[in-house]
């Protein structure tokens, strides 16, 4: 299998590539940063070959503004540290030459040979026992093995992520067709698409996340194996799924994200607890609560608010806490401890497939373990609740919960008038429906008639109508 993609990708980089003038594409040097120029040109001015690759010739191409630039080189990277003093090498399994300039670091990467077909040496990694390139299981571990940018261009993911603008010439190098495809507004995978994604599972996280941003669509042959592959994402390593994961939930377009990773089965592998309890019968609330905190994060992010790992997770998370709490309930055991034990358990399960860093799944686990204490209004507890440095996001995700019917309406309605006029607080009126987590006897017995006493607007503000 391995021999026929990397023939096919062997005999693609024998072939001539296509070469765009620098009057035929819309790249110009006044939109790329002057690091990346001044890396550029330091490393031609050295002799070596320097290209500007990736996401930079990409969203230039398209008319968009680009994250980062990476730059291509057949400098090896020890010769890249000798040029700039600013340089740092990073990585093991892809060795990489950072240039810092304060907070902006160009990457420059040496080109990468393809993957020889099966070697035959018996371990499978395609070069002898060198360790430069290490493939387990047909996965990629270590990739160090360097050659021309033709073989480059075609071990890189997508055939719109292949481009190279030449800064000797101003042209862009296009070896896979990727301009094709930026003008169709297609993601493709180079090669074939199942040795691409049994290389890297990460792969169809990529394809996901590319087509969302760039407004494309995934091509059938790249989609076609995602259904029956997407499990395969739950091996990579958790830290890797973490950084995957906010790119994916932390860039504008988390619910359509949502709607496309559960489609392919990809949601499955990133929070199989939560995947789970979305399954529940009975409990159709929890789609709907997970769409509305991802359509407040993208609200937030398109407006330019911060948005936090934290309460994102604790989003993400939450249907598979109340699962496991009402199992510890039904079991006997009591409200508070279950919550806090169920938060515990998905916390750590959760780890070992996203790593989340403590600064994220500190909060996340406060923001949980808070939303008992709402129904606890009496004395100078509401006082001190709202003194809680984490009250805000507690807050926040109670209203979540009251617009999904995980919460009464009324507390969260009681807790926004609270908040307004702390030093008056509104009575405690009698839940009709409790929509909320189940309590035992004697709480909420308040005092009745709520309405009528003054600040009864509140029915009709706008948290309550809207959604
Ligand atoms: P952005 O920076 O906007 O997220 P990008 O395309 O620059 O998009 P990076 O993750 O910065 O993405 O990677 C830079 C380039 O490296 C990609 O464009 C692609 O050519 C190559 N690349 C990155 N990850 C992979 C991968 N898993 N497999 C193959 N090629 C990859
Ligand atoms: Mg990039």
């Amino acid at each position: 299998m391995t021999s026929d993609n990397g023939l096919q990708l062997q005999r693609l980089a024998e072939a001539e590539p296509t070469i765009i003038p620098r009057d035929a594409h819309s790249i110009s040097r006044a939109d790329i940063s002057d690091n990346a120029l001044k890396v550029l040109y330091r490393l031609r001015n050295a002799g070596y070959q320097a290209y500007m690759v990736g996401g930079g010739v990409r969203d230039l191409s398209l008319g968009r503004e680009p994250k980062d630039f990476d730059v291509a080189t057949d400098a090896r990277p020890e010769e890249v540290r000798r040029l700039f003093r600013n340089c740092r090498l990073i990585g093991r399994r892809f060795r990489l030459a950072h240039v810092h300039f304060g907070a902006e670091i160009i990457e420059v990467a040496t080109f990468r040979a393809l993957h020889p077909p099966e070697d035959g040496d018996g371990d499978g990694d395609g070069d002898g026992a060198d360790g430069e390139r290490v493939i387990e299981n047909g996965r990629i571990v270590r990739d160090n093995v360097y050659g021309t940018l033709a073989e480059d261009a075609l071990r890189r993911d997508f055939t719109v992520n292949a481009l190279y603008y030449n800064i000797d010439d101003f042209s862009v190098v296009d070896h896979a067709g990727g301009m094709d495809d930026l003008e169709a507004g297609v993601i493709r995978l180079i090669g074939d698409p199942r040795e691409r994604y049994q290389e890297d599972p990460v792969r169809m996280l990529r394809a996901v996340r590319f087509a969302l941003k760039l407004g494309f669509r995934i091509h059938p042959e790249t989609a076609a194996p995602m259904h029956e592959m997407a499990g395969s994402v739950a091996d990579m390593p958790p830290a890797r799924l973490f950084d995957e994961a906010l790119k994916l939930f932390m860039s504008g377009d988390a619910l359509d994200a949502f709607e496309i990773l559960r489609h392919y089965g990809l949601f499955d592998s990133l929070l199989p607890l939560t995947a789970e309890a979305l399954e529940d019968e009975g409990n159709e609330q929890w789609v709907p609560f997970i769409a509305a905190a991802l359509r407040n994060t993208d609200e937030r992010i398109g407006a330019d608010k911060p948005v936090t790992p934290a309460f994102l997770f604790a989003a993400l998370l939450w249907p598979a806490v109340r699962r496991r709490e009402a199992d510890l309930v039904e079991a006997g055991e009591a409200p508070i401890p279950a919550l806090q034990q169920a938060a515990a358990e998905v916390q750590a399960m959760q780890q070992a497939r996203i790593a989340l860093p403590k600064r994220f799944s500190i909060p996340m686990r406060e923001i949980w373990t808070l939303q008992p204490r709402f129904a606890r209004r009496g004395g100078k507890r509401a006082q001190r609740l709202l003194g809680h440095p984490r009250f805000r996001a507690a807050y926040d995700f109670l209203e979540l919960r009251a617009g999904a019917g995980d919460a009464p309406a009324e507390l969260a309605q009681w807790w926004r008038e609270f908040q307004e006029q702390p030093e008056r607080p509104p009575s405690q009126k009698k839940k009709s429906s409790r929509g909320g987590r189940r309590r035992r006897g004697g709480r909420g017995r308040g005092k009745g008639n709520g309405e009528g006493g003054g600040n009864g607007t509140a029915a009709s503000t706008p948290e309550e109508s809207a959604e």
